[in-house]
This record gives C-alpha cells, structure tokens and sequence, in this order.
C-alpha cells in the first residue's frame, strides 16, 4: 500500500507538529505516545519512509529493533519497571492508526494491567 506523507508521524519527524521526543540517531526518533497506555508509554519509528512493518526494508527493521531494545532497557530503568511489551500494528484491520511503520514500547509492573489510551 502506498505511504501518505502527510500522516501523522511524518509531520513530527519534519517538525510541523510538536512531539515529546525523548531519542534521536542517525536512523530513528522516538517520542511519548500522546495517549499512554501505560507511565512511559513511547513510539520508535524509521526517519525514512515506511508504511508499516510489511514493507519496511532489513536496514529500517534492524534500525527500529536496536533502538526499541536500547530505549526499552532506558525506560524500564527510568520507571522502575518489571518488564516491558511490544507492540505494532500493521494495516486498519491490523488495528494500525497511523501509517508510518511505529513500535510501541509500554513498561510493565507486576500485577497492572495496561490502561485504556488517554
Ligand atoms: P496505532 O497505529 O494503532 O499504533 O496507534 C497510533 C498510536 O499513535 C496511538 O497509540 C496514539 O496514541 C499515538 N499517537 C497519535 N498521534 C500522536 C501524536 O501526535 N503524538 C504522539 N503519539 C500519537
């Protein structure tokens, strides 16, 4: 499917909108989910073009992982945290919203359940 430039995410990563941006490389940004799920709730996305994860390339894949994996160790230390979920969501009937391939990284404490977005 094609990718839409003027989504949501693509318009933080050009600085038309503002973001909570917590990390940034060469490859990737990451910022708070405006709607957390759960304290530290963040989103890892590719600085390139890509609609979600079936058509990402090895290169944006490996980028988005290294970086989840660093800032998820990063946030489950920052919030006390006894683990961390993953998630992505690819295509509507996949349960995507925003289409610009994205990583959720949502710290866990024993014995809570996540919260409903807001
Ligand atoms: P998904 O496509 O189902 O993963 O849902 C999109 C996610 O992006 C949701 O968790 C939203 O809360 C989040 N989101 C939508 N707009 C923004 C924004 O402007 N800043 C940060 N997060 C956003």
């Amino acid at each position: 499917m094609a990718y839409d430039p003027d989504n949501i995410f693509a318009k933080i990563l050009r600085e038309e909108i503002p973001a909570n941006r917590v990390y940034e490389d060469a490859q990737t940004l990451a910022f708070m989910d405006i709607m957390p799920r759960a304290d530290g709730h963040l989103l890892v996305i590719p600085k390139t073009q890509c609609r979600n994860l079936l058509d990402a390339s090895p290169e944006q894949l490996s980028a988005v992982i290294a970086t989840t994996q660093k800032l998820s160790q990063a946030v489950m230390k920052a919030f006390g945290a006894d683990g961390v979920t993953i998630q992505q969501f690819n295509e509507a009937a996949g349960g995507q919203e925003v289409f610009h391939l994205h990583v959720h990284v949502l710290p866990r404490h024993e014995g809570k359940s996540l919260r409903p977005p807001g």
